[in-house]
């Protein structure tokens, strides 16, 4: 109850309270931003209360965490481009979101050489510019002057996380991941890694386009699940070598996840993540003869067989898999992938898809609402194990003193997916069409409104950068 006599700001009655540990029927009280009680019955308070919500039939979920997004910061040309797939993450359910700011995400040439340089920079430009809160991950490239002094020093400013990519022109080198991995883990931070082995694809790939195999379908079949897997066995050999924590990104194929679940079982502090792309659309994709279609689903890895989707939702329920991200690209078909349409070479067309709206649909739609996963195991999958993993102490949780970014949720609601429904920067969705349960309704930051009974609350600005912990946990 309000010990200062007035009344909480925000007082949610009725819904259905889901965490990772269970679900009950409770009030959920908010005060300054912050969840202030969780009690069956908080009924005491609704007259002094600022404003009261009726949730019943609603399920009152953490917001998701998305941990893996490519987001792009705004231009000249694109000035809402970054708050706009802030807001679209926010009608997705999502009230924290880490970018990359690898090149192509709008970074500058100075952020590709400086660690440093590229986290001042992201914080500049897109300060005041989102509806969620939001942190970085710097990608630390193959290219830059000094690849890892810079480490410690980010760490201990709130950016307890950097990615590495094994492949694409700006790949880190083996011995440089290894010395990223031991870095960080030794000073609370935790590195990210793209498995994928580039002797392997660079060959493939190579003799795809020597054969006149240049079409956007070429581009999954240069790169296989070994090459996926082996990679992943090696950097599994490089955490315990190292003793350091390692999360493996958009994991997408049941060999990765084996080599994943062994060395977690003997140790190994690592933890995966797939996709929801992975876990919905299969490799048959690839067979659409229009190269124009398939670049929509030009990814890395690519999509996989049905065996591989079905392997990968076993383990997430089975906890072999700890979350569930988007690895969004707002790629568009006329702009970026409007190579494909030209008969441009598969290699010379981006890799990505966007996500970022779609998460909670596709994990509670196909995931939840078809028995695969429960409602608490969705909730650790997309917020609690990923808050906790990547230092944001304050989210991914209903409980007294956690941030209060809540999602309004109607589970028994049927829609099917339609861009033209959608508010991502991007022209298309990849999954058009799809049939999934579950709504999302409101969607509140820190106790504020962003959505409100599936309309924007125009709160450009409310999400701050998050200043983090230590990562690993
Ligand atoms: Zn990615």
């Amino acid at each position: 109850m309000a010990v200062d006599g007035t009344g909480p700001d925000l007082l949610i009655r009725g819904g259905t309270v889901v965490t990772a540990a269970g679900s009950r029927r409770a009030d959920v009280s908010v005060r300054g931003g912050a969840i202030d009680l969780v009690e069956d019955d908080l009924g005491a308070m609704a007259a002094t209360a600022r404003e009261v919500l009726d949730a019943t039939g609603l399920l009152v979920l953490p917001g998701c965490v998305d941990v893996h997004t490519h987001t792009r910061v705004a231009s000249d040309d694109e000035p809402d481009r970054f708050y706009q797939d802030s807001l679209a993450a926010a009608f997705g359910g999502t009230t924290t979101f880490l970018a990359f700011n690898n090149p192509g995400t709008g970074s500058s040439p100075a952020a590709h050489r400086s660690i440093r340089a590229g986290v001042d920079e992201f914080r500049r430009v897109t300060a005041n510019d989102s509806a969620v809160d939001f942190a970085l991950s710097p990608a630390i490239l193959g290219g830059m002057d000094d690849r890892l002094s810079e480490l410690p020093a980010m760490v201990d400013a709130g950016v307890p996380t950097a990615k590495a990519f094994m492949v694409f022109d700006f790949r880190l080198p083996a011995p440089s991941i290894f010395e990223a991995l031991r870095i960080l883990g030794e000073r609370g931070g935790m590195l990210e890694v793209h498995c994928e082995d580039p002797v392997l694809i660079d060959a493939a790939v190579a003799s795809a386009l020597q054969h006149g195999d240049t079409s956007p379908r070429h581009h999954a079949a240069t790169r296989s699940v070994e090459a996926e897997a082996v990679a992943t066995h090696r950097v599994m050999a490089f955490a315990r070598a190292t003793e350091a924590p390692v999360h493996v990104v958009h994991l997408s194929c049941a060999a990765a996840m084996r080599h994943l679940a062994e060395a977690r079982a003997t140790g190994v502090r690592a933890t995966g993540e797939t996709c929801p792309h992975y876990l919905a659309l299969t490799e048959a994709r690839y067979d659409e003869p229009d190269p124009v279609e398939c670049a929509k689903s030009m990814i890395s890895p690519p999509l996989r067989p049905a065996a591989d989707r079905d392997a990968l939702w076993a383990g997430l329920a089975a906890g072999d898999l700890s979350l569930v991200a988007t690895d969004h690209v707002a790629d568009r078909v006329a702009v970026e992938k409007g190579g494909a349409a030209r008969g441009i070479p598969f290699d010379r067309i981006s890799n990505g898809a966007p996500g970022i709206e779609t998460l909670l649909s596709i994990v509670y739609g196909l995931g939840v609402a078809t028995g695969r996963i429960s409602r608490e195991r969705m909730v650790d999958l997309v917020a609690t194990t990923p808050a906790r993993r990547f230092g944001l102490a304050r989210k991914g949780a209903i409980e007294p003193g956690r941030d209060a970014d809540l999602v309004l949720f109607d589970p028994e609601a049927r829609r099917t997916i339609r861009q033209a429904d959608l508010h991502h920067t991007s022209d298309y969705t990849p999954y058009e069409g799809v049939e999934v349960t579950g709504a999302v309704r409101s969607v509140f930051v820190r106790g504020r409104a962003v959505v409100r009974d599936g309309r924007a609350t125009d709160d450009r600005g409310w999400g701050r950068f998050v200043e983090r912990g230590s990562a690993g946990g």
